[in-house]
């Protein structure tokens, strides 16, 4: 079959490779202007006007990096080799390991050199062709392919939209959706550890990441000793927004622990400035456009908060789904009922879990008391924010909320395991909690010009 996929970015490039190493042809273009480096030195220079979530921190989720195994070992080992680490959470557990603890690991890379070891498998891929710096104008009536702007038409038997959250061309078909905000704007800069300095050790199951009531913050690990710190903030605080100032945000991280450690000249010194990013926003598109032949993968399907970081993963795992259909079926409509069977029920659970999670904690960020100690107060935050915060205290804890918040299992295995819930309300009131930062005036105080 032939494959006519719209969109360079991890879900389309993925998606060529899954149908390409399925026997298939594709057909991969994208708007920007970018081609295959040789090394990932270019990989950060790269203009991607097309995605403007470029350049921030994306955490790799265990399922992904377990996917990308399956699908493109030869893009883990180039990650590896270009100065991506792996994070084995079992090396956590205070027991004996057991059969599936080999997936509880996350890969610490950039986003930016994700999408270079991609392109350049895609590239070297017999099945592959990369058509970059031409923009898809309109799709053929059918799915039968779709037209460039200039003039060309690539014809094919199934179109992978992979065009991302953003806008598409007029009258590209989709799923009607209703997009949910999620309520809060990132603001993050990325580090380089000192010469000397080793990233920071301590009680936290992953990185450190803290909840000052009012607003958040999350770490994150990079490739080649970089990470990233993001202030999390309720869209409708305009105050806080000064944090898109190097000084206001730095005067923030001084403020809260163990920002101060972490960003002071002593551990790592800051790579970029702040980067903003609001407009962010759940949408779901898993009903399908209705056409045979016509199939969305990555964001163009579904997408939520990034908090979660489920984008990448899902990308992939859109990407092996197709890979599998296009194996099992000959018939475009075919394969694209059996890709929807296969990919929604796993994309609406986890898109039902963002929408009460992020009502949630909007709630307490807007002062309405919230009980994330127990089940049977707010479950979404208890099963998010208190399973992470008592995981390295408990084995059976760490493997069900890696295997949660990593996306290595469905939602209802964690939500049915009494026993589980039961452990993390005897751990929790163990748990010493200092507050991570000031009270919001103060904050307000310090970073105020
Ligand atoms: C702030 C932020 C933080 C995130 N953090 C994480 C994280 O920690 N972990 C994680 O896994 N995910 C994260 N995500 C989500 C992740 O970035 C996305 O899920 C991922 O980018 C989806 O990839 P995609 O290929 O579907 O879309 P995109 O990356 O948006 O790619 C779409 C491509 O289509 C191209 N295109 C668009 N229109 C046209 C056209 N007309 N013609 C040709 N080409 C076109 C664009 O140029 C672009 O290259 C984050 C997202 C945001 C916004």
């Amino acid at each position: 079959m032939r494959f006519a996929i719209a969109g360079g970015g991890v879900a389309g490039l993925a998606a060529g490779l899954a149908v390409a190493r399925a026997g298939h042809s594709a057909v991969v273009v994208e708007r920007d202007d970018v081609t295959a480096q040789d090394g990932p030195e270019g990989a950060f220079d790269v203009v991607r006007k097309g995605i403007p979530h470029f350049q921030q921190p994306h955490t790799f989720l265990p399922r992904g990096r377990k996917v990308l195994r399956e699908l493109a070992p030869d893009v883990i080992d180039t990650l590896l080799d270009a100065g991506a680490e792996e994070q084995d959470l079992a090396a956590r557990l205070s027991g004996p390991r057991q059969p599936g603890d080999e997936d509880l690991v996350y890969l610490w890379v950039r986003r930016p050199m994700v999408e270079w070891a991609l392109r350049r498998a895609a590239n070297a891929e017999p099945g592959v062709r990369l058509v970059s710096g031409r923009q898809i104008t309109c799709l053929v009536p059918g799915a039968s392919g779709f037209h460039l702007d200039n003039g060309e038409e690539i014809c094919a038997d199934v179109v992978v939209d992979a065009l991302g959250r953003y806008r598409c061309p007029p009258g590209w078909p989709r799923a009607q959706a209703e997009p949910s905000e999620c309520g809060s704007i990132y603001y993050c800069r990325y580090f380089e550890l000192a010469p000397r300095a080793e990233h920071l050790a301590g009680p936290w199951l992953l990185n450190p990441r803290g909840d000052l009531g009012y607003m958040g913050f999350n770490t994150f690990r990079g490739d080649n000793r970089t990470f990233a710190v993001i202030f999390i903030v309720p869209t409708a605080d305009r105050e806080l927004r000064v944090l898109k100032d190097n000084d206001a945000w730095m005067a923030a991280a001084r403020a809260c622990t163990p920002l101060d450690v972490m960003t002071s000249p002593d551990h790592a010194r800051p790579i970029t400035d702040v980067m903003p990013m609001g407009g962010l926003a759940n949408i779901d598109r898993t009903e399908g456009s209705g056409i045979p032949g016509l199939v969305p993968v990555g964001d163009a399907l579904c997408h939520t908060n990034p908090m979660f970081a489920y984008g990448l993963s899902f990308s992939l795992v859109h990407a092996q789904a197709l890979g599998r259909a296009s194996a099992a079926h000959t018939a475009p409509g075919d394969l694209t009922e059996a890709y929807f069977a296969d990919v929604g029920p796993e994309a609406r659970e986890r898109y039902t879990f963002a929408l009460e999670f992020d009502a949630a904690r909007n709630a307490a960020w807007s002062g309405t008391p919230v009980d994330l100690s127990r089940r049977d107060g707010c479950y979404p935050l208890f099963a998010f924010a208190a399973a992470l915060a008592t995981a390295p205290h408990d084995d059976h804890v760490l493997r069900r909320t890696v295997g949660r918040v990593g996306l290595l299992d469905r939602v209802s295995v964690f939500d049915t395991d009494d026993d589980l819930h039961g452990r993390i309300e005897r751990i929790w009131p163990q748990l010493t909690r200092t507050p991570a930062g000031p009270p919001r005036d103060e904050l307000l105080r310090v970073i105020s010009p």
